[in-house]
């Protein structure tokens, strides 16, 4: 098969359903499944088990919702509560490098109701630990198209319906989401799935055959999305997790009377962009009384990278005379 070469729990699966008597795509569709970093990201954090499943969802939500970038761009979902967590964040490169990271409040009381509120069959729900606040799912194309965001408020019981309040102000395309992560014997499992609705225009997308526009293709494409979120809805969420059924055995199992295609797959791989020279030239902006206040007895000061725990060491004295 097309995508035997990638892990199949550090992809992302791009898909295409069709309405089954012809050929016509009708909904685009990713699978993302990033047990594997996400595994490895959490292993170099302590937190709470309900705080890192929450991290497990963000990131394989942000590696999901990552579409058209650029080849320099990044996408990132970025959490700010008044919560236990005050900042949950994750992002993704074009190239599949994933990173992300939780703050949390200093002294967290309120997370045994929270964990114990846990119903561990479902999501986590954002308002127990996130509070108030925001959501903002920021694109930045780099150097070719620059940035946008969309900023949804944290009212939303889960991440993936904040995700598709996102799709909705933004896009304005019917889009579902949703999104399941656990940890089980050999590390987590999450994995996040995104169906879209092709806009009624006719053209091409990724060298596959639009709808074209009027009433009955209209009327055919409603059926089909309706279809689709339907077959959507059927999958449990220990289907979705299970680490025997690969991206594509999803895909094909859930929607096999949809004439489901399947793009190459993109690999996804833990990997911070934190460097020696992002570091230094952060510490070059330091006043000397804020170096001393940073450094420990010996004059070292540690610089730890918050995503990959990289702890990089520097002397006051070689800070001060470079
Ligand atoms: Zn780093």
């Amino acid at each position: 098969m097309l995508n035997d070469n990638l892990p199949t729990d550090a992809q992302i699966l791009p898909f295409y359903l069709a309405n089954g008597s012809d050929d016509v795509a009708l909904i685009r569709g990713r699978i993302a499944s990033v047990g594997g970093p996400a595994s490895t990201i959490l292993e170099r954090h302590n937190y709470p088990s309900l705080v890192a499943n929450l991290q497990a969802e963000a990131l394989a939500l942000t590696a999901c919702l990552t579409s058209t970038l650029k080849f320099d761009g990044v996408f990132t979902l970025q959490a700010k509560g008044d919560g236990l967590v005050r900042t949950l964040f994750a992002d993704i490169t074009e190239a599949g490098h994933l990173r992300g990271y939780c703050a949390m409040e200093d002294n967290p009381s309120g997370l045994q109701g929270a964990t114990l509120a846990h119903d561990p069959s479902g999501a986590v729900r954002l308002g127990p630990l996130l509070g108030g606040g925001y959501i903002a799912f920021t694109v930045d194309e780099g150097s070719t198209n620059g940035r946008y965001q969309g900023i949804v408020e944290l009212d939303e019981r889960y991440l993936s319906d904040a995700a598709m309040r996102w799709y909705e102000n933004s896009e304005q395309l019917d889009t579902v989401v949703i999104c399941a992560a656990g940890q089980g014997r050999n590390g987590w499992q999450a994995v996040a799935l995104m169906l879209q609705r092709i806009a009624a225009e006719g053209g091409s997308d990724a060298g596959r055959v639009l709808p074209k526009s009027g009433a009955d293709a209209r009327a055919a494409s409603d059926d089909t999305w309706h279809t689709a979120k339907t077959l959507l809805g059927s999958i449990t969420r220990d289907e979705l997790l299970d680490p025997a059924l690969t991206p594509e055995n999803i895909i094909f199992r859930l929607f096999n009377s949809m004439a489901p295609h399947s793009a190459p797959a993109r690999p996804v791989v833990d990997h911070c962009r934190c460097n020696v020279d992002k570091v230094e030239a952060m510490l070059a902006q330091l006043e000397p009384d804020q170096i001393d206040d940073l450094a420990d007895d010996n004059g070292n000061l540690t610089v730890t990278c918050e995503f990959c725990k990289t702890d990089r060491v520097y002397h006051r004295d070689a800070i001060l005379q470079p």
